[in-house]
């Protein structure tokens, strides 16, 4: 089947990926969102965590914030600022300072008379004991002395460990007489944040960090410090370092979440590293794109087996069309074939009736130039009758004359046989000269055969004849005319009983038939004196005959010779080679055909 060329298509992929660009920008929003939800949660988690810190900050810190108004008002440690010489008193005082110390978790506590001078403490047995050490400039001292609570942050100038210090006055009466100080490690509030990605930044007032996760931001300043700042630190000493160096933290990188301790003054924050939410919402990027490209590759594929489907249908809608057409084509191929084909059986029966026709003429045609051929011998044979009848018509009239009246009788009995013999003549010629009515037709040989015979069956039996059959019992189709045959058999079988008058019994017919080729072959033979050499050379000759003139006309062989070859077969003279003739008709085989019967008036 021919199909017309499909167009190639341009690749569907590449309006896909333009799509693909467009739908691209949906991604920012989602980034946008994910981005919001991730960081919302990462504050929720961290707020939590902030507020824990700061809970555990300050209770931490409230834990000591009573105790330096509490110790105050031991005896034991007033005895020593009563008394500072007496070295009993101080001991106890050390020792006591030790033992609350251990039992508070406090880093240490101590006793400073109203110069500053430190003359207990619960580090007394160690070797950077605050024991003698002026700690006047601290705020803690001035502000516990003023009778306020004294609080401080500070990096130890001893101890070099921050702390937080709580200053409480101690009174003896309504006089303020020392000063107990209680410092609260906070190192350890430090290293309890652990390793996590979120940092701690706690500030104070200043805004220098003073406590952190990330030890390279320690005591450095997140913010510019004004002079005052900057002087207030030179007195104080709250940090290893007088002049802070700044801490610049990037806002991008971090996700910084902070709060204030009113009481402190401190600032807690809480830094998260952008980084965290990044990697989430890259992750979440990375799917929604990976979504989006699985649509479009859906999408793809979807419109790939849509066109693959259009282009099916499309084929298979062009191949019915063509096999449509072609059946029409064929369809009128056949009907014109159709139609040449009835013209042709059209012409072909005008021509075989043309045929018929044209051999109806020519066996006419045939028949007729016998006659014209046979005239001189049937004028002959005519007229010698005539001449005979007219010398006894004479003789009778002078017969009659003299009387004689038996003599005319026998004369006029000669002029009637003469006149039958003409009549004879006159039938057989008329009977050979009629135009068939039919073409050569199929006519069954045996019963044709069989009536042929039972015209002769009266004499046959007066002459004792034998009749020796070998004929086929299957019907033998010849072509031939119905009459023409029975007229042609009747005429040979005639002339085997004449032949058989001249000879003594036993007197045999035989009858065989055969089928050969095309043909089919009848032998009549008989056993009587057989055809005289001048008989085999002229018997077929119009009015050659061996017989009396009442006996035979000499037209039996000629005009079975002519009808034979009228249908197309043959006649054939021989004698047996045991004697007696040997007559075979050779006829043409026909289709078999329907009518056993005959049809035409056997006299005719
Ligand atoms: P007719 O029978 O009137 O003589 P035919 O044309 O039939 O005319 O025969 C011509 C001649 O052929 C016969 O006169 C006879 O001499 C010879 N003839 C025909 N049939 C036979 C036969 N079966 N045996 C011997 N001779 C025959």
């Amino acid at each position: 089947m021919t199909m017309t060329p499909t167009v190639p298509r341009r690749p569907r992929w590449r309006s896909l990926a333009i799509v693909a660009l467009f739908l691209a920008p949906l991604l920012w929003p989602l980034q946008h969102l994910a981005e919001r939800y991730y960081q919302d949660e990462l504050a929720g988690q961290n707020r939590q965590t902030l507020d824990l810190y700061v809970a555990n900050l300050l209770g931490t810190l409230h834990r000591y914030e009573t105790l330096p108004q509490i110790l105050g008002d031991l005896p034991a440690l007033r005895a020593v600022l009563k008394d500072p010489m007496r070295l009993e008193t101080l001991t106890n005082a050390n020792r006591l300072l030790k033992d609350i110390s251990a039992q508070t978790g406090a880093e240490v506590m101590y006793l400073m008379d109203t110069n500053g001078n430190t003359l207990a403490a619960s580090n007394w047995d160690k070797r950077d004991t605050f024991i003698g050490r002026n700690f006047a400039f601290r705020p803690y001292f001035s502000d516990a002395l003023a009778g306020r609570l004294g609080r401080f942050f500070g990096q130890g100038t001893t101890s070099a460990k921050r702390g937080y210090f709580f200053a409480g006055a101690v009174h003896d009466g309504e006089r303020v007489i020392g000063a107990l100080v209680v410092k609260v490690d906070l190192d350890h509030t430090e290293t309890l944040w652990g390793k996590t990605p979120e940092q701690l930044l706690l500030t104070d007032q200043n805004g220098v960090v003073i406590l952190t996760s990330r030890p390279d931001w320690r005591f450095r300043a997140t913010r510019p410090l004004t002079d005052a700042e900057r002087a207030a630190i030179a007195a104080i000493q709250p940090y290893p370092t007088l002049t802070p160096k700044p801490l610049n933290l990037d806002p991008k990188a971090w996700l910084i979440q902070t709060r204030t301790i009113e009481e402190t003054g401190w600032q807690v924050s809480i830094l998260a590293p952008r980084t965290l939410i990044d990697r989430s919402v890259s992750t979440v990027l990375a799917i929604g794109g990976a979504t989006l490209l699985v649509l479009m590759l859906l999408l793809g594929l979807i419109m790939q087996r849509r066109r693959h489907y259009m282009d099916r249908i499309d084929f298979e809608a062009r191949a019915r069309q063509e096999l449509e057409q072609r059946v029409i084509e064929r369809t009128a191929d056949l009907e014109g074939l159709n139609s040449r084909l009835k013209n042709e059986v059209l012409e072909r029966e005008q021509a075989q009736q043309e045929l018929v026709r044209a051999q109806d003429e020519l066996v006419q045609a045939g028949k007729l130039s016998v006659l014209g051929t046979m005239s001189a011998s049937i004028s002959h044979e005519l007229n010698q009758p005539l001449a005979a009848i007219r010398s006894y018509a004479e003789n009778a009239e002078i017969l009659l004359d003299h009387q004689r009246t038996e003599d005319a009788r026998s004369n006029l009995k000669l002029i009637g046989e003469l006149t039958g013999r003409m009549a004879s003549i006159i039938a057989h010629l008329r009977a050979f000269a009629r135009r068939d009515r039919h073409a050569p037709e199929s006519v069954a040989l045996q019963p044709a055969l069989d009536d042929a015979l039972a015209l002769l069956a009266k004499r046959r039996r007066a002459m004792a004849v034998e009749l020796v059959r070998d004929l086929p019992e299957a019907t033998l189709w010849v072509q031939a005319g119905e009459t023409r045959l029975r007229q042609v058999l009747g005429n040979l079988l005639a002339n085997a009983l004449d032949a058989l008058t001249e000879k003594a019994n036993p007197r045999k017919l035989w009858l065989s038939a055969e089928r050969k080729d095309d043909n089919v072959y009848l032998y009549i033979r008989d056993n009587g004196p057989g055809f005289s050499s001048e008989a085999m050379a002229r018997a077929r000759e119009p009015f050659f005959t061996t017989k009396t003139r009442t006996q035979g006309l000499g037209l039996g062989l000629a005009i079975c010779d002519t009808l034979m070859r009228a249908l197309g077969g043959e006649l054939l003279l021989a004698n047996h080679p045991e004697g007696g003739a040997l007559l075979t008709l050779k006829l043409r085989v026909a289709k078999p055909g329907a009518n056993l019967q005959t049809s035409e008036d056997p006299s005719a």
